[in-house]
């Protein structure tokens, strides 16, 4: 039976204790959320933090509401504690961004959504975790609390490699925010080799249209080897022009042609790159389709 090594446990009563907990313990702190990366983790050996800061009961790391000021205009708020399960509950959510039920859907099993977090599956940069290629593509900022209060990272700057991102060891992510603007459409399409496992690829997509052209767009890629989970250039591709067929076309190709994919168990690189190509494409049809109502 594997155990993990012995740890100190210390419960926050708040986003500034828990960040006040793990200043005092450096490096060697880590937060728990969910568990279910980070655990199986520590029973590996993976990961030995000498304390764990629970989060779990922080109620202000919880809650889906939209909110609109004047000033910053409308947004989806999805707090870093929110269970995978509640997210796919959540018909604000869906109403708004019907990308985050699809992913929701085919993320592992009901036990691992009624406790994972939407905060510990981007914190965990996984490559083949699913969220993080969807809240890259509906350009999402993230909230993060350190000692000198918050502070906002976009999506494409938050993934900084496999397993890393820009929550500093002192610092709790709070909250998810994504724009909410008119003219939007969004979709995710996933293969895996069994109902609930880990993706073989999946892509999503967010389309926002004026009129017949493409405002503004967002692609995310799972477990392809693209960098930060995201494909830039075929953004470029579309933005500022018809979203026609063969734009979106193109638009595969050139996301798959920036992914560097491994072969593993889950299938050789071609395929990948295939998936890659065509999911993106799929993906994008389906997001222009909703955007246009
Ligand atoms: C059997 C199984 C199948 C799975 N299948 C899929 C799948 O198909 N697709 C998919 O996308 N995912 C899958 N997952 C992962 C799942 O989505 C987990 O919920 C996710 O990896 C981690 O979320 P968590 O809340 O359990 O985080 P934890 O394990 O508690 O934490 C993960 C990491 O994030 C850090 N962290 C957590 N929350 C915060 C925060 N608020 N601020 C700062 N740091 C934080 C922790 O310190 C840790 O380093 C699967 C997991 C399992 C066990």
């Amino acid at each position: 039976m594997q155990v993990p090594a012995q740890f100190e446990y210390q419960r926050a009563t708040g986003v500034d204790h828990a960040v006040a907990l793990l200043s005092r313990h450096g490096a060697e702190a880590r937060v728990v959320a969910g568990g279910h990366s980070l655990i199986p983790m520590m029973k590996l050996r993976l990961a030995q933090p000498e304390v764990l800061v629970d989060i779990n009961g922080l109620h202000e790391l919880t809650g889906i509401r939209v909110e609109s000021s004047r000033e910053n205009g409308r947004w989806l708020r999805i707090g870093a504690m929110t269970r995978h399960a509640e997210l796919l509950e959540s018909e604000l959510a869906g109403e708004h961004f019907e990308v985050l039920h699809e992913a929701e859907r085919v993320i592992a099993d009901p036990l691992v959504r009624n406790r994972g977090t939407v905060g510990g599956s981007v914190c965990q940069a996984d490559p083949s975790e699913d969220l993080s290629a969807v809240f890259t593509a509906l350009r999402a900022i993230a909230v993060i609390r350190g000692g000198d209060g918050d502070r906002t990272v976009p999506m494409r700057e938050f993934f900084v490699g496999p397993y890393q991102t820009a929550v500093g060891p002192a610092e709790v992510l709070v909250e998810l925010r994504v724009p909410v603007r008119p003219g939007c459409g969004s979709a995710h399409l996933k293969v895996d080799r069994r109902a609930g496992d880990w993706a073989v690829a999946s892509v999503a997509c967010t389309v926002w249209l004026d009129g017949d052209d493409v405002a503004e767009v967002g692609i995310g890629l799972t477990a392809v080897g693209a960098p930060n989970f995201s494909a830039p250039e075929a953004e470029d591709h579309l933005r500022g022009r018809p979203a026609t067929s063969e734009a979106i076309v193109e638009a595969g190709r050139i996301a798959a042609a920036h992914c560097r994919p491994v072969a593993d168990q889950r299938g050789p690189a071609d395929y990948k790159l295939h998936l890659a190509s065509e999911l993106t494409v799929r993906a994008l049809h389906r997001a222009v389709d909703r955007a246009r109502g």
